[in-house]
């Protein structure tokens, strides 16, 4: 379903930069919101790690480079300047990742994710957080992708994800729908479509300081449980401390399984 953000009533100094948005398509003069501001776009998984779950059709590791690669080139012509962990099929460690984000100041880190679950029916976005900072930009992410795609919404949510939970500036991982829902399976197959969720992705970045914070649901409790299982399908045996100080192996593998519960 379309979403005609002009419409939505909000208060007058929102509508006035939105309109200042709807009124200046014409990007990098006049996004004052991409002042200095990096933005460093983390596409899932990579190389060895396909993502997703054994035997589904799409491998998410290309869906989300492909997204995050058009995401790169609208927020690029709005303006802002963008780094990608990884613009090609390659694994980047998730410290690695993290310590991008981190060497930017005056930056945002924005992780694009497809989920999968073994349930069929499941659908939907999601879109975590973890620091208070994040909040923003992520309730704005998801305020505009759950607007632009036909999914329904599955909330923002805090979770701590070692790519949130590690990196110092406002973090928001997106789950772009279930690649292991034959509909949003379909959705994501198709380019344009993909070319909506960036735009839709860019727009909420962009309107992160419009849009105002969301309810989410805390899940910082099931994320411990989440790296556990994690990490013992990673490696068998290492522990319980560390589960809060090294990176689970596949952030979104451990996230999408076990997600929906
Ligand atoms: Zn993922």
């Amino acid at each position: 379903m379309p979403r005609n953000f002009c419409r939505r009533r909000w208060s007058a100094a929102s509508l006035l930069a939105t309109l200042f948005i709807c009124c200046n398509s014409t990007a990098a003069q006049t996004d004052r919101t991409s002042e200095n501001v990096t933005v460093v776009i983390d596409a899932g998984h990579g190389g060895h790690d396909r993502g997703g779950i054994p035997g589904q059709r799409f491998s998410e590791k290309d869906m989300t480079l492909d997204v995050a690669q058009r995401l790169r080139n609208v927020l690029a012509a709005s303006g802002y300047r963008v780094v990608m962990t990884r613009d090609s099929d390659v694994f980047v460690p998730l410290a690695t990742r993290v310590a991008i984000a981190n060497s930017y100041r005056n930056a945002i880190f924005v992780c694009v994710h497809f989920n999968a679950t073994n349930r069929m029916g499941a659908g939907g976005i999601e879109t975590y957080f973890y620091s208070r900072d994040s909040l923003p930009l992520a309730s704005a992410i998801h305020h505009f992708v759950v607007g632009g795609a036909p999914s329904a919404s599955r909330g923002v949510r805090r979770r701590g994800y070692y790519v949130l939970r590690k990196t110092n500036i406002p973090a928001v991982l997106v789950e772009c729908g279930f690649l292991t829902n034959p509909t949003e399976a379909a959705y994501a197959g198709s380019a344009s479509y993909r070319q909506k969720l960036a735009e839709e992705i860019a727009a909420g970045v962009r309107g992160r300081n419009i849009v105002g914070s969301a309810s989410y649901v805390d899940q910082t409790k099931v994320a411990k449980s989440e790296h556990r299982r994690s990490k013992r399908s990673q490696k068998k045996g290492a522990r319980k401390k560390k589960s809060s100080s090294k990176p689970a192996g596949s952030e979104a593998r451990s996230g999408s399984i076990d997600r929906e519960s």
